[in-house]
């Protein structure tokens, strides 16, 4: 297994991440939506300082890509001046809350108490993270989250702790919320700076009155026009500042997604613009590749050429994991294929995940559309 440096902080705008290609810099849309005045100053900012590439992330950030030490000031000036930027890094690291982009009036009340709630949290590690999923229906189950907010069936809510299958009902959603928060650190969530809450509860600790099960969860939204909207869809979660300017002069208000898509709010078309898909059957969205060489340091071999290489010939139904080294950032759980990069090739693994043994080890990349094709067959 090939060893990865684990890193226990996420990056923000004020305190971005080096990587293979510059600075990696963060930006958490307030109340998880962007004006389009808003979105088109990322895109500017993107291309005035970074190399133009932009990525949602599983958390429903943006993220530049390609920024230097010298141009970062003026980026944080530039956002700045269009309130995408918080006070401090503190204020900035304790705004992890992922919002549906579902939402009416009393979801995005709700995000501003919330929102407002996290300056007062006790202290939490950095991957510690809130949805508010309160929809009729939750949607963001498999995005990560500690603290869940979600309706039960009956309508009313409820904080659902991570790893819990039930959720105890609200009453003041930021005294609520701050109790459970204390309520992870009090229980021992908290080892050397890190912990997460399904651990906690896996560990046999749940929080008093969690006896209320949320409704029942909607599959992940496919691209495509929506009730409020159109949910448009990167591949791998990324695109060029262009994609993003040409949204953005459509004049809707943008939601960033989990999911690797934008809501496009009040949208009754579906746009046609480069770098967005709008079909749910394109093969692409069936692969999953994360950032791998030359971008990321750690990868062992390129990525996403080779996924957009390789998805005409990805059989019909079937997913695909791309990962550039064996940490398997992008989808750190089992696929039924994954295809690793490693010092000698590509290796491929069946019904397992980025780091088990490998199937077959050593392909060239040529070999593996063939490969794909027949995974099961002997090596070529
Ligand atoms: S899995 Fe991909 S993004 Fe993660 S460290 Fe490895 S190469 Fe980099």
């Amino acid at each position: 297994m090939t060893a990865w440096e684990i890193k226990g902080w996420c990056p923000g705008a004020l305190r971005p991440m080096p990587s293979g290609d510059g600075l990696v810099t963060r930006i958490r849309p307030p109340l998880g939506r962007l004006t389009p005045q808003q979105a088109e100053a990322i895109a500017k900012a993107a291309q005035a300082h970074g190399n133009g590439i932009i990525d949602l992330s599983a958390r429903a950030n943006l993220q530049l890509r390609g920024v230097t030490e010298a141009s970062h000031p003026r980026l944080i000036d530039d956002l700045g001046a269009h309130g995408l930027i918080d006070r401090d890094v503190e204020t900035e690291s304790l705004r992890n809350l992922i919002v549906t982009p579902f939402r009416d009036a009393e979801t995005t009340a709700l995000a501003d108490a919330l929102t407002a709630a996290l300056t007062r949290m006790p202290k939490l590690p950095a991957k510690f993270g809130f949805a508010l999923d309160t929809g009729p229906r939750p949607v963001l189950t498999q995005a990560s989250a500690d603290i869940r907010v979600e309706r039960a069936a009956d309508g009313q809510l409820i904080l659902r702790p991570d790893g819990h299958a039930l959720g105890q009902p609200v009453t003041d959603l930021a005294t609520d919320a701050i109790a459970m928060a204390d309520w992870f650190i009090v229980h021992g969530g908290v080892t050397d700076g890190r912990g997460r809450m399904a651990a906690l509860i896996a560990r046999g600790a749940i929080p008093e009155g969690c006896n209320v099960a949320p409704a029942m969860p909607l599959p992940t939204p496919r691209p495509g026009l929506h009730r409020d909207g159109a949910l448009l869809a990167l591949a791998f979660g990324q695109m060029r500042a262009e994609t993003l300017t040409a949204l953005s002069a459509l004049g809707h208000e943008i939601r960033p997604t989990p999911w690797r898509m934008l809501f496009l709010l009040g949208a009754t078309t579906l746009p046609a613009i480069p770098g967005l898909i709008t079909d749910p059957a394109d093969p692409i969205l069936r692969i999953t590749a994360c950032t791998g060489a030359p971008a990321c340091p750690q990868a062992l071999g390129e990525t996403r050429r080779l996924a957009r290489a390789l998805a005409p010939h990805l059989p019909a139904g079937q997913a695909l994991h791309l990962s550039g080294c064996a940490k398997g950032c992008a989808h750190p759980g089992a696929s039924p294929l994954t295809v690793t990069a490693s010092d000698t090739g590509y290796d491929l693994i069946l019904d397992g995940s980025a780091s088990d043994t490998p199937s077959l080890r050593g392909l060239a990349p040529e070999a593996l559309s063939a490969v794909l094709k027949a995974p099961h067959a002997p090596p070529l």
